[in-house]
Parts: structure tokens; C-alpha cells; sequence
């Protein structure tokens, strides 16, 4: 089992290290192979996915990436800068369905900035569309810029669309998401959130989520508008089973969910291609403010590669292990300091790590 590691920039390479100590200790045949990715790549080659990089990631069976950028590249020419390599993974693999769990564990309760009543036994699934919108439109308003900004433009503009395929194959992620979940125990209903009453381009979707979802009887159906949206997620997050979205507003809603569960650093990603080939990250960035600190919590990236070994690589038990070490890691009361609280113990980044592997048995 080939996996590409990505650790990338900023905090990427320290959570990446703990993610890869614990996979190290799993006893199975994975072959790791590191490449650099972002502002370090293009340190590096003078671009942010070099050709070696990108070659690495086709040809493995799944990729752990860390994160990228840095405000330091903010100047540079736009596709030169970090955070275009994680888009140009994205559409070079084909990986349009982000699925973006996010999961309030009950050790965690009182580190969300919700009351405990509102996101104890959280369990919502949100799935974003993650190769076409308005970040993949095409034409962008690029005029003048030379340095990823505008001197002297009066406007600017990106374009939203969709086609037809694109929404269709996301709404089948999402129904037979939603028919797994109910498997076990689930509501079986989708939520799929739109601008509807603005952009035609959510009209359309809208419209082909709903052709689709004849497909799946056993599956509900709603409809709700971004903002409502963003609303319900802080007012009664429990209401929602599977989210279904496009890029930019599953880009949005996924962080908002994010500090339902405690902290963005708790929150795994999987984006996945039609051969389910994978690309596991955290759901944050790079976090420049706290790079090199050694505070980092590495729990997102190390759940993100128990997400790798199930949906990639087919190894449920080993991903179980996995999450049961975690929780134990939280029992035991140990915490990076973006969930610290009184009563529990501070830990590093290392030592997080390192407890989890002790964790694992
Ligand atoms: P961010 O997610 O990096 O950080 C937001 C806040 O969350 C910061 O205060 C940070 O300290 C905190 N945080 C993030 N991850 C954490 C963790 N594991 N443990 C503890 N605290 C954590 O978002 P940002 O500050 O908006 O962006 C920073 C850089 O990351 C930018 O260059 C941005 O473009 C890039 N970015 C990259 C990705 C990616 O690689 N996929 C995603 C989002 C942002």
C-alpha cells in the first residue's frame, strides 16, 4: 500500500510527523514516500506542486497530505502561490467529493463554543463538491495583475458554474453516504444547501440534487438556503444527518462545523475520485501563528489517516484502532492548548502523538 506524504508548510510538517509515528507502529505493509508540497516546494523547484510531487501522488494507492501556505507568498503570482498546489491535486486527481465529518466527542463537550445540550452526540457528515464551482471557473478576472493583485482595476470577477455531471455524481456520493449512515443507525436524510434564490447555477443544482433523488427512496430530502444554513449549524446542529454543497459554500460551512466539535484541529477530511484514490488532510491550514511551536494539535491528521485506511486502502479494523486511540488520548484527559481547559493536562504536539501511539495497544 503506496502512500504519497505531504507534510507541506507551517504546522504541515509537525502534525504530519505524528501522524506518521502512528501509522508506523499499525504493523502493515505501507510504504511511505515524503515529498515536498506548497511554499516549501516552490522554495525548493519555484513551484508549489513540481512535476515529482505530482507524479508521486498519481501513482499512490493514497496521499496524507499536512497543509500548505504562508501570508509571506500572499504576493506572488497567483498560481505560484502554496495553496494552488492543493487545487491542482484536486483537479489533477479527479478528487471531487470532500467528505468532512464532523463528530463531537463527548470528552470534548464543554471545549465547543456551542452549550453542551446543543452539540452533545454530534454526529453530521459534510460533504462538499471540490473540483468545479466558482473557485474552477473559467474565465477568472486576472487583468493586470503581475503580482496576484490589481493595480488600478476598477473590477474584478470569478465565474460559478456547474454541469449536470458534476452535480449528479456528488448528490450519489451523498445518498449512498446517507444509506451507510442509516445502516447504522442514522436518520437517512440529505440536506442540500444552495443559493437557489439568487444564483441560477443553485437553481440548477438544486434541480439535478432532486432528479437524482429518486433514485433513493429510502433517502429524505431537503432543501435549504447557505445562509439559513449557516445559521441552523450554530442554532440546532443536530438536525442535520449529511450535508450535501458545492465548493465554496462546503468550504465555509465545513470550518463553521468545525467549532461544533471543539476545534478545527479535531476535524478530518477525505477527498476521494471516482476510483476512491484518496487525499486525506486536516480541514485546517497551516496556521503561520503557531508554526514551529510545537503546539499543534495532530489529532485532525492523524484521524484523517484513519479515514485513509478505510476508505482508501480497505483496512476498517486498522482505522478503528485508530479512533479508539484517540478517544482514549481525550479520556485520559490529555489536551494541545486549543482545547485546553481547567482540570485537563497540556500537551505538545509530540507528546500528543506519542500518546496516541502508547494509546494504540
Ligand atoms: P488555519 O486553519 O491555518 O488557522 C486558523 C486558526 O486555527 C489559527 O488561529 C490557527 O492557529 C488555528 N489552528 C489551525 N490548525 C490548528 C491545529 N492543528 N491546532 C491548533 N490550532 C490550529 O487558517 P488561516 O489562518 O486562515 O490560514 C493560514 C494559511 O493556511 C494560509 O496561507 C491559508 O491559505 C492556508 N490554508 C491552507 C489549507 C490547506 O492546506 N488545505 C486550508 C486552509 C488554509
Amino acid at each position: 500500500m503506496k502512500i504519497a506524504v505531504l507534510p507541506g508548510d507551517g504546522i504541515g510538517t509537525e502534525i504530519m510527523a505524528e501522524a506518521v509515528k502512528v501509522l508506523k507502529v499499525l504493523g502493515l505493509p505501507l510504504e511511505l514516500e515524503t515529498a515536498l508540497v506548497g511554499g516549501a516546494a516552490f522554495e525548493a523547484h519555484g513551484h508549489p506542486l513540481p512535476e515529482g510531487t505530482l507524479n508521486l501522488a498519481k501513482a499512490a494507492d493514497a496521499i496524507l497530505f499536512g497543509a500548505v501556505g504562508d501570508w509571506k507568498y500572499d504576493t506572488l503570482d497567483r498560481p505560484l502561490r502554496p495553496e494552488q498546489a492543493i487545487l491542482g491535486l484536486r483537479k489533477n486527481l479527479g478528487l471531487f467529493a470532500n467528505f468532512r465529518p464532523a463528530i463531537c466527542y463527548p470528552q470534548l463537550v464543554d471545549a465547543s463554543s456551542l452549550k453542551r445540550e446543543l452539540v452533545s452526540g454530534l454526529d453530521i457528515l459534510i460533504i462538499r463538491e471540490l473540483t468545479g464551482d466558482i473557485y474552477f471557473g473559467q474565465p477568472r478576472g486576472r487583468r493586470v495583475a503581475t503580482d496576484g493583485h490589481f493595480p488600478g482595476a476598477e473590477e474584478a470577477f470569478d465565474t460559478m458554474r456547474y454541469s449536470r455531471p458534476e452535480i449528479e455524481r456528488i448528490a450519489h456520493v451523498a445518498f449512498q453516504a446517507a444509506r451507510k449512515r442509516k445502516a447504522t443507525g442514522t436518520e437517512g436524510r440529505v440536506t442540500s444547501v444552495d443559493k437557489a434564490n439568487v444564483l441560477e447555477t443553485f437553481q440548477f443544482w438544486k434541480d439535478v440534487v432532486t432528479d437524482v433523488a429518486q433514485q433513493y427512496p429510502d433517502i429524505a430530502l431537503d432543501h435549504m438556503y447557505v445562509d439559513n444554513a449557516a445559521m441552523q449549524l450554530v442554532k440546532a446542529p443536530k438536525k442535520f444527518d449529511v450535508i450535501v454543497t458545492g465548493n465554496m459554500f462546503g468550504d465555509i460551512l465545513s470550518d463553521e462545523a468545525s467549532m461544533l466539535t471543539g476545534s478545527i484541529g479535531m476535524l478530518p477530511s477525505a477527498s476521494l475520485n471516482s476510483k476512491n484514490q484518496g487525499l486525506y488532510e486536516p480541514s485546517h491550514g497551516s496556521a503561520p501563528d503557531i508554526a514551529g511551536q510545537g503546539v499543534a494539535n495532530p489529532l485532525a491528521t492523524i484521524l484523517s489517516a484513519a479515514m485513509m485506511l478505510r476508505f482508501s486502502l480497505n483496512q476498517e479494523a486498522a482505522a478503528q484502532r485508530i479512533e479508539a486511540a484517540v478517544q482514549k488520548v481525550l479520556t485520559q484527559g490529555l489536551r494541545t492548548p486549543d482545547l485546553y481547559s481547567e482540570g485537563t493536562t497540556k500537551v505538545g504536539t509530540a507528546q500528543m502523538g506519542d500518546a496516541v501511539v502508547k494509546a494504540l495497544g
